[in-house]
């Protein structure tokens, strides 16, 4: 039987070979461009944010398999939630990657905001150079929402 690890494992190389949601968006779509140079990954996320909603989002980029599979998974959670959703979900993912708030605290994980596959990710928390490839993408996202 299978254990939690081999699904986990199973969920991200899944995400990896069929990354979801890739592709561009035309300008004027908010657009970020992340790196990560310890490992060599780069991300770019494109939206579409209509009525407080993010109604598409296209990833682009390329790296290893936690940055890639990563931001895959954070594509599909986040197509179709409002903003405040998304930013609860930005929030709750680094809580778990153990990335302490703005003012250096603890992020407490908020029961009410669901992982879903990401929660494959959480064995990343004990590689910490890998925390940087899983970041990656949900640090991109949060710069192209500053341009909405
Ligand atoms: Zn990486």
């Amino acid at each position: 039987m299978a254990g939690l690890e081999d699904l986990y494992r199973e969920i991200i190389l899944d995400h990896h070979r069929n990354p979801r949601n890739r592709g561009e968006l035309p300008p004027p779509a908010p657009h970020a461009v992340g790196h990560n140079p310890l490992c060599g990954d780069e991300i770019e996320v494109y939206l579409q944010v209509e009525d407080g909603r993010v109604t598409d989002i296209k990833v682009g980029g390329q790296g290893c398999s936690i940055s890639q599979s990563s931001a895959s998974m954070m594509s599909q959670a986040i197509k179709g939630k409002p903003v405040a959703d998304v930013q609860a979900l930005v929030r709750r993912f680094k809580g778990m990657m153990s990335i302490p708030d703005a003012d250096g605290n603890e992020i407490e994980p908020d029961p009410e905001v669901k992982l879903g596959d990401l929660e494959a990710l959480q064995g990343v928390v004990k590689y910490p150079v890998r925390i940087k490839c899983a970041i990656l993408g949900w640090n991109t996202l949060l710069e192209a929402l500053e341009q909405v």
